[in-house]
């Protein structure tokens, strides 16, 4: 199962992720995870991309494209994996496409983890992260509205776009993600 999981910054994407991966055996690549990562390191990807992450911009798609692609070249891709905070932006997005065209493969679906903006404000301020300072997740909420929003039209239009609503308990969202992602299980 290929699948992608767009959501804004403090929908609990993350949570929901541990979730799926588990249920159904996939790799996680968390381009966040992948950053912050390389950043503690301070490899010079690391620290390239500390900048941008510090003011809550979004790290340019030359970077991220290249850490995609040699992600997708391990052997634990080969059975499936959740695309977490990846792409974000339409030239990563078309970037994703010719890399699976090349491997003959495709998106399975992707799914999109829906909470009003009022709402995410509010549970990012509560979680003391280093890019949780207000002005930041202001920054991130707008990089999220202009640059990663678009998508959802992008994949509506090739079929793969699921919504599932992101307000309720961590059980009532999993069983809307479940619901949505059982039905590609193999
Ligand atoms: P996340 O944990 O997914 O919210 O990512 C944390 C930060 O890493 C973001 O605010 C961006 O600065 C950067 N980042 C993560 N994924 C991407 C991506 N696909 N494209 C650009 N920047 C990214």
């Amino acid at each position: 199962m290929r699948i992608v999981f767009i959501g804004p910054p403090g929908a609990g994407k993350g949570t929901q992720a541990e979730r799926i991966i588990e249920k159904y055996r996939i790799a996680h690549l968390s381009t966040g995870d992948m950053l912050r990562a390389a950043r503690d390191a301070k490899t010079p990807v690391g620290v390239e991309a500390e900048t941008y992450m510090a003011a809550g911009e979004l790290v340019p798609d030359a970077i991220i494209i290249a850490i995609i692609a040699e992600r997708l070249e391990q052997p634990d891709c080969q059975y499936g994996y959740l695309l977490d905070g990846f792409p974000r932006t339409l030239p990563q997005a078309e970037a994703l496409d010719a890399m699976l065209a090349a491997k003959g493969t495709a998106l399975d679906v992707v799914l999109e983890l829906n909470v009003p903006e009022e709402e995410l404000f509010q549970r990012l301020a509560g979680r003391g992260r280093a890019d949780d300072q207000p002005d930041v997740i202001r920054q991130r909420l707008v990089a999220y509205r202009e640059q990663t929003e678009p998508l959802l039209q992008y994949y509506r239009q090739q079929g793969l776009l699921k919504s599932v609503d992101g307000i309720g308990t961590v059980e009532e969202i999993f069983h809307r993600v479940e619901a949505v992602l059982d039905p590609y299980a193999c």
